[in-house]
């Protein structure tokens, strides 16, 4: 049995006749920029994530940048960001003219470690970046207090997370601000690149608003130097469907997930990720440690079950970050977790058989 990493096939037959609908409901509307579709996406998410606003815009990293841009953080400006994560947490913070200023993990959570942030706040510090990284949230009530106290904004990069919990509250609802990916393989994926901002501040949305359209309320009165990245009417339809479907879905990757957590108990080799008290992850990855992942990666491979590494280099040394003069060494837990980390698959899709594919053969792996 091939067992792939994940399918896009699965989710559009569950969900064809509704996905189909919204297609011919947009194709008979003939308004593809800025209309119903996206207003009533963003009331719906905005909802779902208990925040006053949302504005849908072109992608997750678009999201970012555009927060950064409304708070107005820019040049001079650094933003505290995890050593471990997805390089578009950092690009963002450059695209914006801010430094990325890296933080370690906590390398059972793979998340910001919050007692590691202090330290990284200088005069210049005008935000933290939290990444709910695989769909568990950061530890965010020491993040958001540490933010209080020096007067800094908190920014989730949800990305990952939609839907995961906090101590019962909502991802997107917990720091001043939250950027989101609709990237298809996200646990809600457009058919196409989607995003959104998340916000309680109505000064902010209002910005980010006229931001994400050439800087403009009035078209042709532009109060920025604004972007063009809006959400396309056809992914917001699109959206809105599967909106309706991701609690469902979520739970069928937390269903999964348990069981990958109870086969792999008492594995000496393999390292499980660990859910702190109050946390609710939605999976978007599940991801295990092994000392020596390549060879274990191999194996899998031979046994015809796919795998990926999230991520094989860490921000600091990638070519794209040269300029910085980082080097190997300088966030050590960021690298250790590269040399280390492989994903599982993991979707709402799975069927049992495939989760008892996966764990027998990693139980065989292991044990020979
Ligand atoms: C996917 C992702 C992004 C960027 O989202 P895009 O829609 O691909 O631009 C940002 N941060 C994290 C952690 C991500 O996983």
């Amino acid at each position: 049995m091939k067992i792939p990493f994940v399918d896009f096939n699965a989710p559009y037959i569950e969900l064809k006749d509704a996905l189909d609908a919204a297609y011919r409901r947009f194709m008979g509307s003939a308004w593809y920029v800025l209309g119903h579709e996206v207003e009533a996406f963003e009331g719906e998410y905005a909802a779902y994530c208990g925040s006053r606003h949302c504005i849908g815009v072109g992608n997750g990293l678009d999201a970012l940048y555009l927060i950064l841009r409304g708070y107005g953080i820019g040049a001079g400006d650094e933003v505290i960001v995890p050593s471990n994560t997805y390089i578009a947490s950092w690009l963002a913070v450059s695209q914006a003219g801010a430094t990325p200023v890296p933080v370690e993990p906590d390398p059972r959570t793979y998340n910001i470690d919050p007692d590691r942030i202090a330290q990284a706040i200088t005069p210049r510090t005008r935000a933290i970046m939290a990444v709910h990284l695989y769909g568990q949230s950061a530890e965010m009530d020491p993040i958001c207090a540490l933010a209080r106290e020096h007067g800094l904004k908190v920014i989730e990069d949800a990305a990952q997370a939609q839907g995961a919990r906090y101590k019962g509250r909502r991802t997107g609802h917990l720091g001043d601000a939250a950027g989101h990916s609709f990237y298809p393989t996200k646990n809600l994926g457009a058919l196409g690149d989607g995003g959104a901002v998340t916000t309680d501040d109505p000064e902010l949305a209002d910005r980010i608003r006229m931001l994400r359209n050439y800087g403009s309320k009035q078209r042709y009165h532009n109060e920025f130097k604004g972007v063009n990245s809006r959400l396309d009417e056809l992914q917001a339809a699109f959206l809105r469907v599967k909106l309706r479907k991701l609690d469902d879905w979520n739970a069928r990757r937390q269903t999964v997930a348990r069981y990958y957590l109870e086969a792999f108990a008492d594995q000496p080799d393999l390292i499980r990720p660990c859910i702190p008290a109050g946390s609710q992850p939605v999976w978007h990855q599940f991801v295990v440690r092994h000392p020596q992942r390549d060879l274990f990666q191999q194996r899998l491979a031979d046994a015809g079950i796919a795998t990926l590494i999230h991520y094989p280099v860490p921000p600091h040394l990638s070519p794209a970050y040269a300029d910085s003069h980082f080097t190997q060494g300088d966030y050590p837990i960021a690298e250790e977790l590269a040399r280390t980390i492989l994903s599982l698959p993991i979707g709402p899709h799975m069927v049992r058989e495939q989760i008892e594919e996966v764990t027998t053969s990693i139980q065989r792996i292991l044990h020979s």
